[in-house]
């Protein structure tokens, strides 16, 4: 049986193998009689945890030895000979996330309402999370198996929040000890072993900037490229962490931050031949600034974290508009409807939209909507619930609204505060698309 292997970040125990949950009518999986339900727990002798375990034990081999724990209870050995390449046809259970053992000041969870979904209480820290989906980790508590089993599977590249290098700054922010703050020997292993390596600064006023950021992105920049890019985000208050130690972000805030980080970005482009150190796009929106050219982001190596999502939303904007300049959309005067985004994003939007509709006719209308559920100083798309739509709806003109897909679950047509797309059109009375850009560029043709 697995078990995690720290103590503080035990949170289950774990079932042997991994669940096969789907298997593919005249696959391979289906000619070997496997079936959904079934647990692979070997694969050639080798003891198979999750998913990746069974990627990896499994890459490149084309004759294989599966232990198989029936749905029945018995266990089977099957002797596999497969094409190279040739894919099994199943699908896995998801990975059960290993839960964090820190105490953030900043940690989302604790600006979270009480009534939540409890998914949204699970503080992973997961290297395997890190590698598939770009989830951050901060390295605390990663333990020996975890390491050898980064480098083993090359699990690469790996996202780390640092915060800060300085020991006493970044053990104050996780709320742990210096000891375990101090990661600068599991970096190194990491990297040694060829593992690439992506870093985080949440950005605390009065905590981690000033020189003590100066020093971080210093730190940090001496090790590229094992150390490939580091994205600074501003801290995101809600209404719900009220931690004394924590000072809002502010608009002078920003602008004093891009003042201070775009000299060092101009040193580390002579230096390094890349910005490498990045400032999340809300920080230009807060502190009303555009954001930077396309140039400055390189191979937007931190988009998943809010870094250059504007650029590349302009960007992607303007070939829209191309195609669109070459062949006008279907029924333009009937694309009639309200597009709904965080106040942070509207503005930008809106100058686009506009423009959209007295060139080709179209009849959008885009609404900035306030978080009420988080709090205003929440600005982001993604965190819009349906409470907040619903007291909006004065703002929703139109026959039909458009709501960032981003919003709603990975898995579920469910908002952050549990409200069901459905549900939502039925309080709107109005068709709702759940979109984002390529499908709402398909919408107009
Ligand atoms: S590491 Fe992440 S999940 Fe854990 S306490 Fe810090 S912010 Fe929260």
């Amino acid at each position: 049986m697995y078990e995690f292997a720290v103590a503080p970040a035990v949170t289950q125990i774990r079932r042997r193998g991994v669940e096969i949950t789907e298997v593919t009518a005249s696959s391979l999986a289906a000619e070997l009689e496997l079936e959904t339900g079934d647990r692979i727990i070997k694969v050639n002798g080798r003891t198979v945890r999750d998913y990746l375990d069974f990627r990896f034990q499994t890459g490149g081999e084309t004759e294989l030895v599966l232990n198989v724990l029936k749905r029945s209870g018995e266990e089977w050995e099957i002797e596999v000979e497969r094409d190279e390449g040739e894919d099994f046809g199943f699908t896995f259970e998801q990975i059960v996330p290993r839960q964090c053992a820190n105490e953030c000041l900043f940690c989302f969870c604790k600006g979270n309402p009480p009534d939540a979904r409890p998914s949204l209480f699970i503080r992973d820290e997961d290297i395997r999370l890190s590698f598939l989906y770009g989830n951050y980790t901060t390295l605390t508590s990663i333990t020996e198996d975890e390491m050898r089993r980064v480098t083993e599977q090359r699990l690469s590249p790996q996202y780390v929040s640092v915060h800060a290098t300085d020991l006493d700054v970044r053990a104050y922010l996780l709320g742990v000890d210096k000891k375990r703050a101090d990661i600068s020997a599991k970096l190194r292993r990491l990297m040694d072993a060829g593992i690439e390596i992506h870093a985080q600064i949440v950005l605390c006023p009065e905590i981690n900037d000033g020189e003590v950021l100066q020093r971080t992105i210093s730190d940090l920049a001496a090790e590229y490229p094992r150390v490939r890019s580091v994205a600074i985000v501003p801290l995101g208050l809600t209404r719900y962490n009220e931690d004394a130690r924590l000072v809002p972000v502010t608009k002078e805030f920003c602008q004093q931050i891009i003042r201070e980080i775009t000299l060092v970005q101009d040193e580390l482009r002579a230096k390094l031949g890349t910005t490498f150190a990045f400032l999340g796009d809300e920080i230009y929106l807060r502190a009303g600034r555009s954001v930077p050219t396309r140039k400055h982001y390189g191979d937007y190596p931190q988009i998943e974290d809010g870094v250059g999502m504007v650029r590349f939303f302009e960007n992607d904007f303007r070939a829209l508009w191309r195609k669109l300049a070459r062949r006008q959309p279907r029924d333009a005067a009937q694309l009639n409807g309200t597009i709904l985004t965080g106040t942070l994003f509207a503005p930008v939007l809106r100058k686009r939209i506009d423009s959209l509709n007295e060139r080709f006719g179209t009849k959008l209308h885009v609404a900035g909507i306030e978080n009420r559920y988080f709090g205003a100083e929440i600005v982001v798309a993604g965190l819009l619930t349906g409470s907040c739509i619903l007291a909006a709806r004065d703002q929703v003109e139109g026959e039909f609204v458009i709501m960032p897909s981003v919003a709603l679950k990975s898995d579920e047509a469910i908002m952050l505060d549990g409200l069901k797309l459905e549900e939502l059109e039925r309080q709107l009375g109005l068709p709702v698309h759940a979109l984002d850009f390529d499908s709402f560029a398909r919408m107009l043709g």
